[in-house]
């Protein structure tokens, strides 16, 4: 851990900053917002270790919401945990990997929203709704710690349509991916919030009208249009 990961303000000083969005949120879930937006901004960059000690020591907590906060960011795909060398941020990766990221979403993710079609559940119809809602809500603001969160709300659009179609395999594949976490760490800038509320609108717009073509085509057109704004960022990546 070096100083260049800037972690000196504390977690209640950003949490301030933030002006209480959602009022009074706990110490754990403060420490994980600090560091969700470190690491979607690259202040603390991609492979740098992340030792739990110099971290208590950071924010001047116990353990315990350090290893919560990096439980669940390495479920988002943020941190990776090795056997012997514990956590550390994970890589980003290179521009082919990038483009094979969404040759592969292509293939699955029309078809998962094509089938997820006319079986989304009610709480999966009123949470994709929220989700939608959430993150139009946060476009214009700008801030770093706005950018974190539109990242992981934007991965859980997705992953709602995943899980709609109800197939395992598709679930975890394009879990697996992290695709969105990799994608908002390659490109901080607003046009790609202010566009990605527009077409994800029209997915859903297709699927609660209840055509699956159109669903399907929507669905398409948006990850077309992220490869675009995307490509000139990754294409140059070793
Ligand atoms: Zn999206």
């Amino acid at each position: 851990m070096t100083g260049s990961v800037g972690m000196e303000d504390g977690a209640q000083n950003q949490a301030r900053d933030r002006g209480g969005l959602h009022g009074r949120a706990s110490l754990g879930e403060e420490i994980y917002e600090v560091m969700l937006t470190q690491l979607i901004t690259l202040k603390i960059p991609p492979g740098e270790r992340l030792s739990i000690d110099a971290l208590v020591r950071e924010f001047g907590v116990s353990q315990t919401p350090i290893r919560a906060a990096l439980i669940r960011l390495e479920a988002e795909g943020l941190v990776v945990r090795k056997h012997n060398s514990g956590y550390s941020a994970a890589s980003i990766p290179n521009g082919h990997r990038f483009g094979e990221i969404y040759d592969f979403r292509l293939i699955l993710e029309p078809a998962a929203a094509a089938k997820a079609t006319g079986r989304l559940t009610p709480a999966q119809q009123a949470e994709l709704i929220d989700t939608s809602a959430e993150m139009n809500r946060l476009v214009g603001d700008g801030s770093e710690v706005t950018y974190g969160r539109f990242a992981v709300l934007d991965a859980r659009f997705h992953q709602l349509i995943a899980q709609a179609c109800g197939n395992q395999l598709v679930i975890e594949a394009l879990d697996r991916l992290y695709a969105h976490m990799h994608l908002f760490r390659l490109r901080f800038h607003s046009t790609v919030t202010e566009e990605a509320v527009v077409e994800h609108k029209l997915v859903v717009d297709a699927m609660l009208a209840g055509h699956e073509a159109a669903a399907a085509a929507a669905m398409r057109r948006h990850i077309e249009s992220s490869r675009q704004r995307m490509e000139p960022f990754y294409r140059t990546l070793a």
